[in-house]
């Protein structure tokens, strides 16, 4: 079995805030499960930049800088935060490369001889914001984008268009024939019920857009971004054994994107659909919406220089439950370091090891008396059922299991009166450290080497090492 784990393509022209970081890192938690429990040859992480925007040109006009730089610079910016923060991504696409060109060539050339895409005339609503055609049913009270507040373009020219009312029937077969397809099910029945309401055909190219892919038959035409943006996929898929696994994560708010348009294009291009999607929630900050203008914007790296990188993810991924929307605060952030990771597996890494130095001279318990511990067995479950969240939870129940035992144990009164009765006790804590770190290699990989490191040998304990150092609020 092989797995292909892909984040939706960020646009260059915003930075990398804590939401695109909340996504990555998802994505991230899984490729590095399924890598451990299949081998990393097997696994295929994929993220990038769509860059192919109308909006690209205006972020480029007010930089100042030729669109290639501009382009340039900001992927760099989004590679360089991800490499910051510790994200194990395979491959790094930029939908400006040859590879993917040529990808979206082949792909709209299968689906134009399947005749399934034709010429005619376009007057419509046009969100520049959003990359998206809306319909007057789409606007709020003023007329406007409800999420851009800004009035739509409107506009009418030649357009192309992919008979997408083509694929309502298959699609709904689709959806019958894989749960997988788009999860939780709450998104799933909102996709479906949109597909029952009937689908329209879209336009799929611009006749006056400065920027983009042009149309391999009609180079007069370019394609609408979204159309070329989710070819990414395939673009950088690495086989296709790895494709039979793909999975899509991404966010709430692009799902018709992807479960509707997109498989739609892959079958149209007599291209598998994709295996499995999941949408996650959104978040607020401090119960606030994440704004520019509100200035309640955090940056990822800031967080992490300051806490660092296992801290972010935990952080991030334990706020609330990965599916829905949540909020995420900083003082709530702050008193899960404190507590959980210093407080809680810092502490008990370094409370046991340096107490085994004391009495046992260090050498490892484990191997003078065997242990009648029970691992938590849904810990796999839970990452293979997208429950991030607890998966955490049980991680930090165990560590607290732990702390709990040492502290009713007290094996450091019981040396001294009963050496074989304490070294009894550090035999049954160590496989519960073993455990913990197991879980660390997928949860927290930046201290997985520290922990793996401090738990020595079969002779052995290796040296006390603060594992989450005091952070000042
Ligand atoms: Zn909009």
């Amino acid at each position: 079995m092989k797995k292909y784990f892909t984040t939706p393509i960020y646009y260059v022209n915003d930075v990398p805030h804590i939401g695109h970081t909340y996504c990555t890192l998802a994505t991230d938690t899984f490729a590095r499960y399924w890598r451990k429990k299949l081998g990393k040859e097997n696994v295929f992480f994929l993220t990038g930049t769509d860059e192919n925007s109308q909006k690209t040109v205006e972020a480029a006009q007010k930089s100042g800088k030729p669109i290639d730089q501009y382009l340039e610079e900001i992927s760099h910016t989004w590679r360089k935060t991800w490499d910051q923060i510790g994200i194990s991504y395979d491959d790094f696409i930029r939908t400006t490369e040859k590879r993917h060109v040529q990808t979206v060539h082949e792909i709209l050339t299968k689906i134009h001889d399947a005749g399934d895409i034709y010429k005619s005339q376009y007057e419509g609503l046009y969100c520049t914001g959003c990359e998206a055609f809306l319909k007057k049913s789409d606007l709020d009270g003023n007329g406007h984008c409800p999420d851009h507040k800004k009035a739509p373009q409107k506009i009418q020219e030649e357009n192309y268009f992919f008979r997408l009312s083509k694929y309502q029937e298959p699609l709904l077969e689709l959806f019958s024939k894989n749960p997988n397809l788009l999860r939780p099910e709450k998104r799933r029945n909102e996709v479906l019920s949109f597909i029952r309401g009937g689908l329209e055909d879209i336009s799929i190219s611009r006749e006056n857009a400065e920027f983009g892919i042009p149309l391999p038959w009609d180079e007069g035409h370019k394609i609408y971004v979204w159309f070329d943006a989710l070819i990414n996929y395939r673009s950088a898929c690495p086989g296709e054994d790895f494709w039979a696994g793909v999975c899509h994560i991404l966010g709430k708010d692009i799902t018709r994107f992807h479960s509707v348009i997109w498989p739609a294009m892959l079958l149209s291009a007599g291209i598998a659909p994709p295996a499995e999607e999941f949408a996650h929630g959104f978040f607020t900050v401090n119960g606030e919406k994440m704004s520019k203008s509100l200035g309640n914007v955090i940056s990822p790296v800031d967080l992490t220089e300051k806490y660092g990188r296992d801290a972010l993810r935990m952080g991030l991924l334990s706020a609330f439950e990965f599916g829905n929307d949540g909020d995420f605060s900083l003082d709530g952030f702050h008193d899960l370091y404190a507590k959980k990771l210093a407080g809680g597996v810092g502490n008990l890494f370094n409370r046991v090891i340096v107490l085994i130095h004391k009495f046992l001279e260090g050498k490892s318990p484990a191997s003078v008396v065997g242990s009648d511990y029970n691992p938590p067995i849904q810990f796999e479950k839970c990452l293979e059922t997208n429950k991030i969240r607890e998966a955490i939870q049980l991680f930090f129940s165990e560590v607290d299991r732990a702390n709990e035992r040492l502290n009713e144990t007290e094996p450091w009164k019981l040396a001294k009166t009963d050496l074989p009765a304490a070294e009894k006790v550090f035999a049954q804590l160590i496989p519960m450290l073993a455990t913990l770190t197991e879980m660390a290699e997928v949860l927290l990989p930046e201290t997985f080497p520290k922990m793996k490191k401090m738990l020595g040998d079969e002779q052995k304990v290796g040296e006390p090492e603060i594992l989450f150092p005091r952070v000042d609020r």
